[in-house]
């Protein structure tokens, strides 16, 4: 990183990463300890920052094409080219007054989608919705695709995924699952609910669970904290500070839990970055894929093992009285129901891709005009009962449940499957090297943490994330692990 090319554009970068961290804070702040008149003043100073954002990286466009005219380009060159040119395409492309429609609509939609959720009536929403489609089919013109017009937005999400890739993923992961998820059903052999599911706890014994859980993890104390929110989230200020929250619902004590060993998998990848990478581009993981693998991976691979329940249930028992009737296998048990339920983040391991699939199919339809919005709830229940065999209650647990679309995310759901699938790819690889049960039942999860860092944290976001799995795996977003890794669990 000497060359003096790059050192311009890396120093011409530092104020858009300072903005970053601003609006990282004012994010995490809003979430969590803000007043909520303070709404109001907080959306007018993100919406400038963003403009501030968008400047800067116009005034970049200049040393982006001096370093691309160098005669060699290392790893870490290449990488920043690569993540400010995909960002300097999009405004390129995308003429401002769509930018700002989409502002606009998706501020309004998102306040309308909750009264319409909490109405359970779709009629509310559904004029946004059309707006919102409307402008990301014109979006997608305007950023031009090959194949599917939805390539253009899974691209915004995940780099260069197409839609081949994902019916390639779900051709491998659905029937298999489908077989396994019958069979659990049909033999009981994991339950689908449980006594503990209604057994209320008290929140200061809950939160000495959620220390002691990051305890396990080896969480660094001086660089992360957790705090409460509606929604728990990860959002990371920099490479040694990185924020997470959870939820205490007041019964049920595995879901604040869980939301706790997921978004450490979320801030453990953003805290293992190598430092030398600080206030560049690539400080931040690769893709949202990439990411859910690391939070997925540590959630339900390592958090939801037997071995891991056997690690934690002393601690568990210590602070949860009402544990002492039920033993370790108990406990593993009510970790690991399986119930096809209509709510996304209420879903198991098993049930949680047919969620995504649904969704995917039916955003290719939208943004394909294959689909009118307003067919789109009878669409999304027939889906739900042929996958599911579910038929949703009512909007607000049918196609009202999620928030991505009322903020035009439209592309962003496959990335959950794919975050699932590589944690399965993850999982193998990683098993060559070291022994994943042993590890967890020694309580050695650093070593498990050094692995990672190792193989996928250091890199930042250097490796576009086919680029990274090329390196890891030889090859991109393959379902068989995760299919042998559920087979191994459930039936084995
Ligand atoms: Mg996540």
């Amino acid at each position: 990183m000497s060359n003096p090319a790059f050192q311009e554009l890396l120093s011409a970068y530092k104020p858009i990463w300072a903005l970053n961290h601003a609006s990282a804070i004012f994010e995490w702040d809003s979430e969590t300890y803000m007043p909520l008149e303070g709404a109001k003043s907080r959306g007018f100073a993100q919406a400038e920052i963003a403009l501030m954002k968008q400047e800067h990286m116009k005034n970049l466009e200049q040393s982006i094409i001096k370093v691309q005219k160098l005669p060699e380009l290392g790893d870490h060159e290449k990488g920043v080219l690569r993540v400010l040119g995909r960002e300097l395409e999009y405004y390129q492309k995308v003429p401002p007054w769509l930018i700002e429609e989409l502002e606009k609509i998706t501020a309004q939609a998102t306040v309308v989608w909750r009264t319409a959720r909490k109405k359970s009536d779709f009629s509310i929403f559904k004029p946004f919705l059309e707006k919102i489609v409307t402008l990301k089919q014109t979006e997608t013109d305007k950023l031009g695709y090959t194949g599917h017009p939805y390539n253009a937005l899974l691209n915004l999400f995940e780099e260069d995924l197409t839609t081949n890739d994902v019916d390639r993923m779900f051709s491998g992961l659905i029937p298999e699952s489908k077989r396994i998820l019958e069979k659990v059903v049909s033999d009981s052999i994991f339950p689908s609910t449980h006594p503990l599911e209604e057994m209320e706890y008290d929140q200061d014994g809950m939160k000495k669970v959620n220390l002691e859980v990051l305890r396990f993890l080896e969480m660094p104390e001086q660089s992360f904290r957790m705090d409460v929110s509606t929604h728990p989230f990860t959002v990371g200020m920099s490479l040694e500070d990185v924020r997470i929250t959870t939820r205490y619902e007041g019964k049920s004590f595995r879901e604040s839990m869980y939301s706790v060993i997921h978004e450490c998998g979320h801030a453990l990848y953003d805290l293992q970055i190598d430092r030398s990478l600080e206030y560049t581009p690539l400080a931040g993981g690769t893709s949202l894929g990439v990411h859910e693998s690391q939070s997925r991976f540590w959630e339900n691979i390592v958090g939801r093992s037997l071995d891991f329940t056997r690690l934690i249930y002393p601690m568990l028992r210590s602070h949860l009285t009402f544990l002492s009737t039920y033993d370790e296998g108990e406990v593993y048990r009510y970790f690991n129901m399986v119930r096809p339920n209509s709510i996304r983040v209420a879903a198991d391991e098993l049930t949680y891709n047919f969620h995504i699939l649904l969704r995917y199919e039916i955003e290719k339809k939208l943004v394909a005009g294959d689909v009118l919005v307003e067919d789109v709830p009878s669409l999304w229940n027939e889906m739900m009962e042929k996958y599911l065999g579910i038929k949703p209650r009512s909007a607000s647990e049918g196609v009202l449940q999620d928030v991505h679309w009322s903020g035009g995310m439209i592309g962003y759901f496959p990335t959950y499957s794919l975050g699932n699938v590589l944690s399965g790819m993850l999982l193998e690889r990683l098993q060559k090297d070291i022994d994943l049960g042993s590890s967890v039942s020694d309580g050695k999860l650093n070593s498990v943490k050094n692995w990672l860092r190792e193989h996928v944290h250091r890199w930042g976001a250097t490796y576009s994330p086919k680029e990274l799995q090329e390196k890891l795996f030889g090859d991109q977003y393959v379902p068989k692990p995760l299919v042998r890794y559920l087979e191994r669990k459930y039936l084995g």
